[in-house]
This record gives C-alpha cells, sequence and structure tokens, in this order.
C-alpha cells in the first residue's frame, strides 16, 4: 500500500517535471523564433542629473512584444540565458541601442547609453570584441557606454568576470553596479573593480522619507559612493519627496516613474526635441 502510494507519488512527480520540461522547452523555441521575427525591441528609460534636472542618459531596457502584449524581462531573461539565446539577443541589443544613442547624440545633445549585462553574455568568447565592433559600427564613443552589472556576477566566479569587465574598461567604457545593496558583493571587491557608478536599488529608495532605517541607508551609500569618487545613480524614484531628498543628499542621477517612464524610441525622439526647444541650453 505503502509502495503503491509512493508510486503513485513518483508518478505525479514525473508528469510535473514532464509538463515543466516540455514548457521550457516550448519557451526555448518560442524565444528563438522572436529573435528570428525580430518580436524584441528596446524601450529606453532616461536617467536624469539631479541638480540640474537634464537628461544625462538612457537605459536600454529589452521587452517581448509577443501577439501585441509585453512578456516583461523577468519572464523570458531566465530561460533565454538558460538556453544561451541571451548571447546573441544581446548582441542584438548592444547594436541596436548603439546606433540609436548614436543618432541622438549626433541630432541633440551627448547623452550616453546604459546597457544592462547577463553573465553567460560577459563570458561570451570574443564578448569584448563584439563591444568594440558595436561601437566603431555606430560611432558611439566609447565613454559615451555605460554597461551595467549585478553583484551577484562579481560574487560568482568573480576572477574570471572582473577580469573580463577590466578588459571592457580598457576599451574606454565605463562600468557601473546595479541594484546596489542587494547583493553580497564586499566593499573591497568595490576597489578591485574600475567600476564608475553604482545604481542604488529601488528597495532603498521607496523607503526614502517613510522609513528612518532605509532613509539611513540611503544616505550612507550616497555618501560611501562620493568618498569612492563614484556617479551615484538612484533607482525607482516614484515620489516627489525622493527625488527631494536624493537632491538633498547631493546624489548625483535619479532614475524611476517620476522622472521618465521606460519609452519607446520615437518617445525619446521628441522628449530631446521638447527638452531641446523649452530649455534651448542642452545643444
Ligand atoms: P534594472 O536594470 O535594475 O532596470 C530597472 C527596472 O526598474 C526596469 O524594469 C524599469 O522598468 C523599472 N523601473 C524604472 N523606474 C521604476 C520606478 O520608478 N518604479 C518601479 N517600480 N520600477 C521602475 P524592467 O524593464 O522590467 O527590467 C527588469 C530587469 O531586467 C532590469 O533591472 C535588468 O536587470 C533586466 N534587463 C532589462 N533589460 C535587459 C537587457 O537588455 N539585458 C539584460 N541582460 N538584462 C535586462
Ligand atoms: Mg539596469
Ligand atoms: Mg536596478
Ligand atoms: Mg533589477
Amino acid at each position: 500500500r505503502a509502495k503503491e502510494l509512493g508510486g503513485r507519488r513518483v508518478e505525479v512527480f514525473a508528469a510535473h517535471m514532464h509538463a515543466d520540461v516540455v514548457r521550457r522547452l516550448e519557451l526555448a523555441a518560442d524565444l528563438q523564433r522572436a529573435l528570428l521575427e525580430d518580436q524584441f525591441v528596446i524601450e529606453y528609460q532616461p536617467v536624469v542629473d539631479l541638480a540640474t534636472s537634464r537628461v544625462t542618459a538612457v537605459e536600454a531596457l529589452v521587452r517581448w512584444c509577443q501577439g501585441g502584449e509585453f512578456v516583461p524581462p523577468e519572464q523570458f531573461l531566465g530561460p533565454a540565458e538558460d538556453t544561451g539565446l541571451i548571447v546573441p539577443l544581446s548582441e542584438w541589443i548592444l547594436r541596436e541601442a548603439c546606433r540609436e544613442v548614436a543618432v541622438w547624440r549626433a541630432s541633440a545633445w551627448e547623452i550616453g547609453l546604459s546597457l544592462n549585462l547577463s553573465a553567460r553574455q560577459i563570458m561570451a568568447p570574443r564578448f569584448v570584441e563584439t563591444v568594440e565592433s558595436a561601437l566603431v559600427e555606430s560611432g558611439l564613443p566609447p565613454s559615451a557606454l555605460t554597461l551595467e552589472v549585478i553583484e551577484e556576477m562579481l560574487v560568482e566566479d568573480a576572477e574570471q568576470t572582473i577580469t573580463r569587465l577590466s578588459e571592457l574598461r580598457t576599451l574606454g567604457v565605463r562600468l557601473a553596479i546595479d541594484d546596489f545593496g542587494t547583493g553580497y558583493a564586499s566593499l573591497a571587491l568595490l576597489r578591485q573593480l574600475p567600476v564608475d557608478m553604482i545604481k542604488i536599488d529601488p528597495s532603498f529608495v521607496s523607503g526614502l522619507g517613510c522609513d528612518e532605517t532605509l532613509t539611513l541607508l540611503t544616505r550612507t551609500i550616497v555618501r560611501l559612493g562620493h568618498d569612492l569618487g563614484l556617479i551615484v545613480v538612484a533607482e525607482g524614484i516614484e515620489r516627489p519627496e525622493q527625488l527631494e531628498l536624493l537632491r538633498e543628499m547631493g546624489c548625483t542621477r535619479g532614475q524611476g516613474f517620476l522622472v521618465a517612464r521606460p519609452m519607446a524610441a520615437r518617445g525619446v525622439d521628441s522628449l530631446m526635441r521638447t527638452s531641446l526647444s523649452s530649455l534651448g541650453t542642452h545643444a
């Protein structure tokens, strides 16, 4: 009887596993097709200088437009990473975003581009050469490109990753640590790495003005970043009091729905045009 029950349990378990495997294979096939059929689009979220409110950069955020609906990156980046599809997908994002930002720079003012890197992408053979060729082909100066990594990437395979990032840095591109404060990277790592920027995670910013500890931690991160000579970007600014506090703390840059939502390339185009005509000082 126990055996029978156990057997059934194994069967149920196997059925679950089977369904899971099938789902993953289907997703992998869908992703492959999506890449071939140009179903991926890039949205850009403006990053502003908090002292001047001027747009200094845009962060490229990938979207999968499946049957007229946006699938959020959290749902397909993991599977894309597991199947290796992240490598060609990321290369497309890199080339496309460099090209678009180079055009905006030529027609308006000299904004920068931030790109999120994936662990597998960094380790792909010839990744450094790929970045170099994307820069040359687009005409985007290396100093205008910031590559964002999350702390986890610096902890796993730390040595290899740091070597790769250092190679990238010699191209003249900038490096940022994304979601700063949520991972397990030690502060010592910050000194080992040729990092230019830290991006404070929204989980800190969300508590600004309403949570004493989070406010204190944010202030501490801003000061730490400045003491290390880094650009400090606050992410996830949604409320005016958060913006005010960050300004008062001397945080360098900000990003969030209050400032601007991620938008299609067309949106950046018109944003840059309206900012140009209303302020007149950016050209
Ligand atoms: P991230 O790099 O930290 O990007 C910021 C995320 O916060 C974006 O989500 C953005 O839409 C969202 N966000 C911006 N302002 C606000 C705000 O005020 N409030 C809230 N609640 N959210 C805000 P998204 O686009 O869904 O991207 C999620 C993550 O997926 C990104 O986090 C990044 O880690 C990853 N990702 C996105 N695009 C790419 C890509 O092209 N390549 C790779 N490797 N990863 C990407
Ligand atoms: Mg990012
Ligand atoms: Mg982030
Ligand atoms: Mg994130």
